[in-house]
């Protein structure tokens, strides 16, 4: 079985690495040689990481023989290395330059291949329309790091087919990850939602003055076991990009509650975006 990841980012590279672990031969394609580069280093980097803590299965290098690496420096000529089962697209979050990727997908691959989109915030059966077949489209919404994370959001939309999402299902499984099965593709998904509407929360009540950030983070993880407090992880995605998705699902859903806090639009205009600047909700040291 064969797999083309499209963009290879943060999470097309972690993508890469998990469909090899899984047995899959991977073609990752970016327009952009640096990125390639960077993908490798990280998928060394953590096969490493793995190989120490024994969690490797096999040998690292019959999964690093199962990467191959392709620069499409236009985005105009797919490679598609051996005519592949499934393609991952994982390009950035603009819908203009995802329509365009999964068009030239379906244009180029055979009528059985699986076609997945990565994306976190768009709605599977907008892209669809981009398709003169929508039926075997489907969402993969993988969560950051891909190789350490179990869960994997399957999102149906309007035009998936069941069989697309039993597919999908088995592909995560495969690769030996926890699909979680969206069978209406409300925005935002499910647990996006869920995080969202708690991390407002928190928001408002750190600005209300009814609770330190230490403390709400602190608290969370105690009383409910989530390894890290909502605070902590908005610094660490970062706050633009906390607010841009948080304001795309308010828009297209028009709910209050998933309406950015005055606070976190506050911090993103003074510049405080959380670990990359050294300070959001917490502050952070040079280490
Ligand atoms: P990224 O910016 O790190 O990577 C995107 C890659 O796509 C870049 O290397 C870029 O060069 C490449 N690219 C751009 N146009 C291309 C084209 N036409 N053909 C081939 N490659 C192209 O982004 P990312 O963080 O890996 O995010 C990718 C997708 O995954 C987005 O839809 C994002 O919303 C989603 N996502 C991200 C996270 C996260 O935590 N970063 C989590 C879940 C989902």
């Amino acid at each position: 079985m064969s797999a083309l990841v499209v963009g290879a980012g943060t999470m097309g590279a972690g993508i890469a690495q998990a469909l090899a672990q899984g047995g899959l031969q991977v073609t990752l394609v970016d327009v952009d040689p640096e990125a390639l580069g960077k993908a490798e280093a990280a998928i060394h980097g953590s096969l490493d990481r793995l190989a120490v803590r024994r969690r490797l299965k096999q040998p690292m290098s019959a999964i690093l023989a199962r990467i191959a690496t392709v620069v499409d420096p236009g985005g105009e000529t797919l490679t598609l290395g051996d005519s592949p089962s499934v393609v991952i697209e994982s390009v950035p979050e603009e819908e203009a330059i995802k329509r365009r990727v999964l068009a030239r997908v379906e244009a180029s691959v055979p009528a059985d291949t699986l076609i997945a989109s990565n994306t976190s915030s768009t709605p599977i059966s907008e892209l669809a329309t981009s398709f003169a077949r929508p039926e075997r489209f489907v969402g993969l919404h993988f969560f950051n790091p891909v190789p350490m994370m179990s869960i994997v959001e399957v999102i149906a939309g309007e035009h998936s087919a069941d069989e697309a999402i039993e597919r999908a299902v088995a592909l995560v499984g495969r690769l030996r990850k926890d699909p979680v099965v969206v069978r209406r593709d409300v925005p935002g998904f499910v647990l996006n939602r869920i995080a969202m509407a708690a991390s407002n929360e928190a928001i408002r009540l750190v600005s209300d003055g009814v609770v330190s950030a230490a403390d709400v983070d602190r608290g969370v993880k105690g009383a409910f076991g989530w390894k890290m407090g909502p605070l902590e992880t908005a610094d660490l995605v970062g706050l633009d990009v906390v607010l841009a998705s948080r304001e795309q699902v308010h828009r297209r859903t028009g709910e209050a509650r998933f309406e950015p806090p005055p606070l976190l639009r506050q911090l993103v205009e003074d510049g405080h975006l959380g670990r990359k600047t050294g300070r959001g909700f917490h502050e952070y040291g040079e280490d």
